[in-house]
């Protein structure tokens, strides 16, 4: 589903490069290819050996780099970061990467994720001298650096990862340096590749493809990376926890030409649709998924059903996008504004609706309204993630828990409400083993909170704390 329109909303992209003469562009394209996980802001850092220099705004990366300010950038290290701007809230001083100067030297920070305790740590860092310049959580972390006593910038980096709880995957950029941190569970997916013989990272593997780089490995939980003159260095700021990569990067956010953990988006949503063909099968006539989510884990259901799979919904693009309309009534006509029935494929059909996941419902019931409209005669969704019942601390932007309509109603309630012949969600075991990460290694699990309001980490006063504010 659209994501802006369904009020689920990943933070971030992030990408970065080392060793290029040409960091800045690469960065651009690396950015156009994360587009669908953050379209408020863009900004791009480079380092040219002896200074960091950057532009960022408000916007698509094509508004934000409209006028060639790529040119201006030259160097040879880039760092960039798309942006969705809840956390902290929207505003240019909040567009990534941030950029600190010292007089011991310049750092750059781009971070996809959210810090659980960053309120905590910012009134700790008040209280001892900190002015923030941003309500950004990432700025947290360049304090963090900056206060630590450590004699090198790697130490003062380990140590200020140490205090961070959360989800975070951080590109940090000196004039001469590129480090990488991912949190010690993962919850959020990067990778690195090579282009030639300059190294690149990204937070989906789809930005290797666009700028011709290889795949690599994926940065592991707990682990720091420095790139520099004398080449690639590893080390542990951490000890890697249970592997806990977001189950919605699978479901709904990354791109289905990415493969997030060794797993291609596009096969895992196929897996899902056939096992909720298994575990909701239904008499209809034509299975259709929502755009662009959707799509692959419908050609999966019809395929495990026999039932053909249509073009039901077109998607609409080049409309403006939606946050600029953040009242429910206006939303609802966003529905109406980025999606369209083919009336010529559901016109007195039994149609299956595919879709990825049921935030607040009014979504879905545009969607199951806007078939009826077009001539279907039963429309039966099927929701490829189960219920989502709890509120996510881990990056991903979704409504109070009041607003999650799964919070509060039965799966019964909600099909009523919807106006579906019939409604069924993948089951929580149905979700884990169709995207196939093994669950007898604690290395390959997978966040599941949303779903079932059992949060991992040892963070239970900020999180209540939280959900007592919501
Ligand atoms: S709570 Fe849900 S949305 Fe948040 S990281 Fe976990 S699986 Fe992803």
């Amino acid at each position: 589903m659209l994501a802006e329109i369904k009020g689920l909303n990943e933070e971030c992209g992030i990408f970065g490069i080392w060793g290029h003469a040409e960091a800045a562009q690469i960065t651009y394209y690396g950015l156009h290819s994360l587009q669908h996980r953050g379209q408020e802001g863009a900004g791009i850092v480079v380092a040219d050996g002896e200074s960091l220099k950057g532009h960022k705004g408000l916007g698509l990366v094509t508004e934000v780099f409209s006028n060639g300010e790529l040119q201006k950038l030259s160097g040879m290290a880039a760092i960039g970061h798309v942006r969705y701007s809840t956390a902290g809230g929207g505003g240019y001083e909040n567009v990534q990467p941030l950029l600190f100067r010292s007089q011991s030297g310049s750092i750059a920070l781009a971070h996809n994720g959210n810090l659980v305790n960053a309120t905590d740590l910012k009134i700790r860092l008040e209280q001892q001298g900190s002015i923030f310049q941003t309500t950004s959580d990432t700025e947290v972390f360049a304090h963090l650096i900056r206060r630590s006593m450590a004699p090198t910038l790697k130490e003062q980096i380990k140590i200020a990862l140490n205090y961070l709880e959360g989800a975070f995957a951080f590109l940090l950029l000196t004039e001469t340096e590129l480090y990488i941190a991912l949190d010690p569970n993962g919850f959020r997916p990067l990778s690195i590749g090579r282009l030639g013989n300059a190294y690149v990272v990204a937070s989906e593997t789809c930005a290797f493809d666009i700028v011709g780089a290889a795949y690599e490995r994926e940065v592991e939980p707990g682990e720091l990376i420095i790139i520099n003159e004398e080449g690639v260095h590893s080390e542990r700021f951490a000890e890697k926890r249970t592997r806990l990569i977001c189950s919605m990067e699978y479901i709904y956010f990354a791109r289905p030409d990415s493969n997030v953990d060794g797993i291609n988006i596009h096969t895992a949503r196929k897996n899902l649709g056939k096992r909720l063909a298994l575990e909701a099968p239904v008499e209809a006539d034509v299975v259709t998924g929502v755009p662009d989510s959707s799509i692959s884990v419908a050609i999966g259901y019809a395929e495990a059903t026999g039932i053909p799979y249509e073009l039901g919904l077109i998607k609409n693009r080049y409309v403006g996008r939606t946050f600029i309309q953040p009242s429910q009534s206006l939303r609802e006509q966003g529905v109406k504004m980025k999606l369209s029935p083919v009336s010529g494929v559901v016109a007195g059909k039994r149609v299956v609706m595919v879709d990825d996941s049921i935030v607040r419902g009014t979504t879905s019931k545009r969607i199951v309204n806007m078939l009826r409209e077009a001539g279907a005669t039963e429309v039966h969704v099927r929701i490829s993630s189960p219920p989502i019942t709890h509120p996510c601390f881990y990056g991903i932007d979704m409504s109070t828990r009041e607003e999650l309509i799964a919070a509060s109603h039965s799966v019964e309630e909600i099909r009523q409400l919807i106006g579906a012949d019939s409604l069924a969600f993948l089951s929580p075991e149905g979700l884990l083993e169709a995207i196939g990460r093994p669950n007898d290694s604690p290395w390959r699990g997978q966040c599941m909170s949303c779903f079932t309001g059992k949060y991992p980490l040892n963070t239970f006063q900020e999180l209540s704390q939280l959900t007592a504010k919501q």
